[in-house]
């Protein structure tokens, strides 16, 4: 895709789902990518093998691969993380937030420490990880990417996930806001919201062939999303195909938030 050949790239929560598949398909484009994980170096190494070996026998693509230590929530991790990822590169062109967690509970029984954890990660996580990353694309010339991976249930509500619905809810307006902020010094903001997806944050249903069939069957199309095909629109939006394009978010759901129960006329 036009402009990600070279360009560097750090992806938040990459050792696993869709930020592991978001730092390969970017390595598959030619760009240097940072790898960040949020406590142990070992549950990023994967990714890290898969980003050396994106383009198969050509090792590497000539790209550069960096893992990097930061739990999002943590304003002095993410402030180290992005000084140690433009030491490497020399520069940072592409944040991708998109390090996220779920915690399940009763609205009036969760603890307050779950819903703040979540918000914590999720939102202002993504948030400081913005700001930093704000700072360095201001200090030079050219501009930047932020990119943030968002949910359906930025639109659709999650009984259950008070937490987790508010900070999707709240990612919409991060993108937008900071997408108007910065929009004359040619930096775009944008999301992708992603339906149901195949990764571990889904571990309750995705081994399980009953659990998984019912989930699919609230789908228009009838099946599960790949952690693959969130990464090809999130390497279009980031790219200059997408130029033109700022504070959006793209639904990537198989038709979720279509009003699947208005399939066949009910109301009329
Ligand atoms: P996942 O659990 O595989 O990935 C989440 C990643 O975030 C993990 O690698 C985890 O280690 C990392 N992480 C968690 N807390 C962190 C912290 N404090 N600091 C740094 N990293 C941290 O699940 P996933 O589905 O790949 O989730 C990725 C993003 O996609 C999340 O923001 C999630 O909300 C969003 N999403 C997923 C789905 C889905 O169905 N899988 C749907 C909509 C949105």
């Amino acid at each position: 895709m036009k402009g990600l050949k070279g360009k560097n790239v750090l992806v938040t929560g990459a050792s696993s789902g869709i930020g592991q598949a978001i730092a390969v398909r970017f390595a598959q484009e030619g760009a240097n990518v940072a790898i960040n994980y949020r406590k142990n170096p070992e549950d990023a190494k994967e990714t890290e093998e898969m980003v050396e070996n994106a383009c198969g026998e050509i090792r590497g693509c000539g790209v550069e691969s960096l893992l990097v230590q930061a739990d999002v929530s943590q304003e002095e991790d993410v402030v180290k993380m992005v000084a140690a990822v433009v030491e490497k590169f020399g520069r940072l062109d592409i944040l991708i937030n998109n390090a996220g967690i779920q915690i399940e509970g009763a609205a009036h029984e969760m603890k307050i420490e779950d819903f703040d954890r979540v918000v914590a990660v999720n939102l202002r996580g993504a948030y400081i990880c913005a700001r930093e990353t704000l700072k360095h694309f201001l200090s030079r010339s050219g501009g930047g990417v932020i990119l943030n991976i968002s949910s359906v249930h930025e639109i659709i509500p999650k009984p259950k996930y008070v937490g987790y619905s508010v900070s999707k809810g709240g990612m919409e307006n991060l993108t937008r806001s900071l997408a108007l902020e910065y929009a004359s010094n040619n930096i775009r903001v944008n999301a992708i919201a992603p339906g149901a997806t195949i990764t571990p944050i889904n571990k309750s249903w995705i081994n399980d062939p009953e659990a998984k069939a019912e989930v699919e069957s609230n789908i228009p199309m009838g099946r599960a999303g790949t952690s693959e095909e969130m990464a090809a629109s999130v390497a279009f939006l980031c790219s200059n195909e997408a130029a033109y394009i700022t504070g959006q978010t793209l639904f990537i759901d198989g038709g979720l938030t279509l009003y699947p129960s208005f399939r066949e006329p009910w109301s009329s």
